[in-house]
């Protein structure tokens, strides 16, 4: 009988349930075993695994957060950390690990392959920044989740008059906030791929106050150099209006993930468990144009940082800014 593990690692991000989930559902439709290890790689290395079965994931693919927990382990970068986990696999007689997390968790997955651990890496990330693939899990609800936020909070700053600055999530990147302030038609948007100053957000603003908006909505990215409440006070000594600046944080990873993070989680939980059966691994799943596919798990970093300008660009010619 094949014995696999899955684990979750980095930060939670929705459709991680429904992705273990499909996992175990697809994997009994092979007869295949599965473990759970819990709380990412510092459970691997503690040897923290628990069966998994249809019944105990039954009813755990709509919820966000992790069934399985995931965690951030310093010690796993190691080289004594992976030597720990990969030999707990051989203790637990475990043929194929399943990854589920981000950029810092593939550089784990790809130390273990290297050991001899046969692993199957699945994106998951809110932040959206592995690059061989156009959409992590987790992305799209986060970005849903921001702008159904900003929706309810403008409301309140229109019916006022007032301006409105939110910072939301990308530890490193920008790609919630610019998907987030296109979604919004945000007047500006400040993120790191593009350098931009305090100053240029205020003449954006300043721009847009004189065709007329009242009430002018910014997004910046947490990888800015500036917060929300910097920008909020320039834009209120500069332009003269009252502005009330929020930071959206967490709700973003919360609730229910999206219909298309459920697809998401499906269709890579099906391709893992089909991989696995024809004793393939070392690989990346993915999604292109809709499509599932999978790639050498060591040529995922060659792919660049692809910021979407032409978005970015759409966004500014929207509100006839340079
Ligand atoms: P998120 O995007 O949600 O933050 P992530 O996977 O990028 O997810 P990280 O904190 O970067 O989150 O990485 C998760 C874990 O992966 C780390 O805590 C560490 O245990 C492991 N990891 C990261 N980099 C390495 C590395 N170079 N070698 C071995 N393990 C690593």
């Amino acid at each position: 009988m094949i014995k696999i593990a899955v684990l979750c690692s980095g930060g939670d991000c929705q459709g991680m349930n429904a992705c273990i989930q499909t996992i175990v559902n697809m994997a009994s439709v092979h007869g295949i075993m599965v473990m759970g290890v819990r709380r990412g790689y510092q459970g691997l290395m503690e040897n923290d695994f628990v069966e998994l079965t249809r019944e105990s994931v039954a009813n755990i693919g709509h919820l966000g957060g992790c069934f399985l927990k995931v965690a951030r382990s310093e010690e796993f970068k190691k080289p004594e950390g992976v030597k720990l986990g990969h030999d707990n696999l051989v203790k637990n007689r475990i043929d194929y690990l399943i990854v589920i997390g981000g950029n810092g968790s593939y550089r784990g997955a790809i130390e273990l392959s290297e050991l001899g651990t046969k692993v199957i890496a699945i994106p998951g990330t809110i932040d959206n920044d592995l690059f061989y693939t156009d959409r992590t899990l987790g992305f799209d609800t986060a970005v849903n989740n921001a702008v159904s936020t900003i929706d309810n909070i403008r409301q309140t700053m229109e019916a006022n008059d007032r301006g409105f600055i939110a910072e939301v999530m990308g530890r490193e990147c920008g790609h919630i906030a610019l998907n987030v302030a296109a979604a919004v038609g945000a007047h500006s948007c400040a993120v790191k791929e593009v350098p931009v100053e305090i100053s240029d957000v205020v003449s954006d603003v300043k721009q847009c106050l004189s065709k007329g908006i009242k009430s002018p909505v910014v997004v910046i990215s947490e990888a800015c150099e500036f917060t929300a409440n910097d920008v909020k006070e320039a834009i209120e000594k500069e332009c003269g209006i009252e502005c009330r600046s929020s930071v959206v944080g967490y709700v973003q990873r919360g609730g229910a993930p999206s219909v298309m993070d459920r697809l998401l989680a499906i269709q890579s939980g099906v391709m893992a468990i089909e991989l696995i059966y024809k004793g393939i691994y070392n690989v990346a799943l993915g999604i292109r144009n809709n499509n599932v596919f999978y790639m050498k798990l060591d040529e995922v970093y060659e792919l660049d940082n692809e910021f979407n300008k032409v978005l970015y660009r759409q966004l500014r010619n929207l509100h006839n800014l340079k």
